[in-house]
């Protein structure tokens, strides 16, 4: 059975590599029927914070990438939050301690005054808080350290490369190499995917595994993600944070399937994750570095927002809209047919609001080039009454009838046609560019538009 894990550390925001390395966890679950884990790793007691897990936990849900056990799940092999898991990892420190396999260090100050197994008597009192006590793993020089990784191929380390290692901190808390090969055993974890930066603690964790007589999962580095400059991607380079792409008006498939494309050569560029997950293929992953291209995704949601299923995006707009804490009040049907509208000249859910945002109130400012264009001249007025009095006889309030109805206006030679249309369209929207203008009012529906209208001429 295959049993994958998202393992992320609560010290931050979660992250565009994060979000990476949990969606290609959740591919490789969903297309071999295994079982996505979620699981927290907080042993890093001054930096993990319980909001940022929420916050993990919630921006995975927004991402729509489900998993099957986890802190808010259940499950066979928790606890999933490590901070609930110390005594489980001390069990297996006294066994190595046991096996002469890791040994004591006792500091005082920078200083070791003692490093042995067992630990003498003098420094097991607790009043005597002048030493700080850790474990350390011993390891063994000259040996070979060897893993095939499913990107990379044959990885190999020198023992005589690594020293001795702490494994229990002098606050009793083990360390993160230590508890990740506990959890991952214990889990039943039968791959291990995460991201090219842990390639180095690997040789550790084997060895440690080896020490207990573990068998090893298998593992898969993710290549890394850097800037154009082909450095790692940090803020230098640009926000990195979900909760900005969040906040910016992307969608989560548009985010998911930009993603994917980071390292998966996936032989298309637009694709809905929850379906392509059937092409993935670890296997197929590169190990070069991989560049984020931050037009590339944005063009990425610009597409999704165009096409996909206006019900959709309409879900997509209300839990943006909610997550900015803007209030749309408006019908559903209203708001979708705005939508419908407007998508085709927007590349973000944030761009969709701004640019279609007067569809929603009533007490909108004119924009001032209307203003000074249009409003204040002299065939103004006539302009707009003329338009309500024709409007107001349309029986069928459907685009063709609203179109020939304006062309008719435009033809009494009031003023010019662009005029004549754009004064309408200030009108009733307060700026000069709109959706269409025949479906906009169309949109508007009658009443609100002769409302509108009225407003402009008071
Ligand atoms: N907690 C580690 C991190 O956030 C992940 C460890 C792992 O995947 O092995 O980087």
């Amino acid at each position: 059975m295959v049993r994958v894990r998202f393992a992320p550390s609560p010290t931050g925001n979660l992250h565009v590599g994060g979000l990476r390395t949990a969606l290609f966890n959740w591919y490789f679950a969903k297309k071999n029927d295994g079982k996505f884990i979620l699981r927290i790793e907080d042993t890093d007691t001054e930096r993990s914070k319980i909001e940022y897990e929420n916050a993990i936990i919630e921006e995975l849900r927004w991402a729509g990438l489900d998993y099957d056990e986890g802190v808010d799940k259940k499950g066979k092999y928790g606890p999933y939050r490590q901070s609930e898991r110390l005594d489980i990892y001390k069990k297996y420190i006294d066994q190595l301690l046991k096996e002469d396999k890791a040994y004591y260090s006792v500091y005082k100050g920078e200083e070791i005054v003692f490093e042995g197994n067992p630990l003498p008597n003098k420094y097991k009192t607790d009043s005597n808080d002048n030493y700080s006590i850790v474990v350390k793993f011993k390891v063994e020089k000259g040996k070979i350290i060897s893993f095939n990784d499913l990107i990379r191929g044959l990885i190999e380390f020198n023992t005589d490369n690594i020293d001795d290692f702490v494994i229990l901190r002098s606050n009793g808390v083990a360390v993160y190499n230590f508890c990740v090969v506990i959890d991952d055993y214990l889990m039943k974890i039968s791959h291990v995917i995460r991201g090219e930066d842990h390639i180095s603690n690997t040789p550790k964790q084997i060895l440690l595994y080896n020490a207990l007589s573990f068998n090893l999962p298998e593992f898969a580095h993710l290549p890394l993600i850097v800037g154009e400059d082909k450095t790692p991607l940090s803020k230098r380079h640009g926000e990195v944070s979900i909760s900005y792409f969040r906040k910016e008006g992307y969608l989560p498939k548009a985010l998911l399937n930009y993603l994917s494309l980071l390292g998966w050569n996936a032989n298309e560029q637009i694709f809905d994750f929850r379906e392509k997950y059937k092409d993935f293929d670890i296997k197929s992953v590169s190990k070069s570095p991989t560049v984020f291209d931050y037009n590339k995704l944005l063009w990425t949601n610009e597409v999704h927002l165009r096409n996909n299923p206006i019900d959709e995006v309409y879900q997509n707009f209300l839990d943006w809209s909610n997550y900015c804490k803007i209030k749309i009040a408006a019908e559903d049907t209203y708001i979708k047919r705005v939508i419908e509208i407007s998508r085709q000249k927007v590349q973000t859910l944030k761009e969709l609001y701004e640019f279609s945002r007067n569809f929603f109130i009533d007490d909108f400012e004119y924009e001032e080039e209307f203003v000074k264009k249009y409003m204040c001249k002299p065939w103004f007025k006539e302009v707009i009454e003329t338009t309500i009095d024709q409007l107001q006889q349309l029986d069928y309030f459907e685009i063709n009838n609203i179109e020939n109805t304006l062309k008719q206006i435009a033809a009494l030679n009031i003023t010019g046609k662009k005029n004549v249309f754009q004064s309408i369209r200030g009108s009733i929207l307060g700026k000069l560019v709109t959706p269409g203008l025949y479906e906009s009012i169309k949109v508007l529906g009658k009443e609100q538009t002769i409302n509108r209208l009225k407003k402009a001429v008071d």
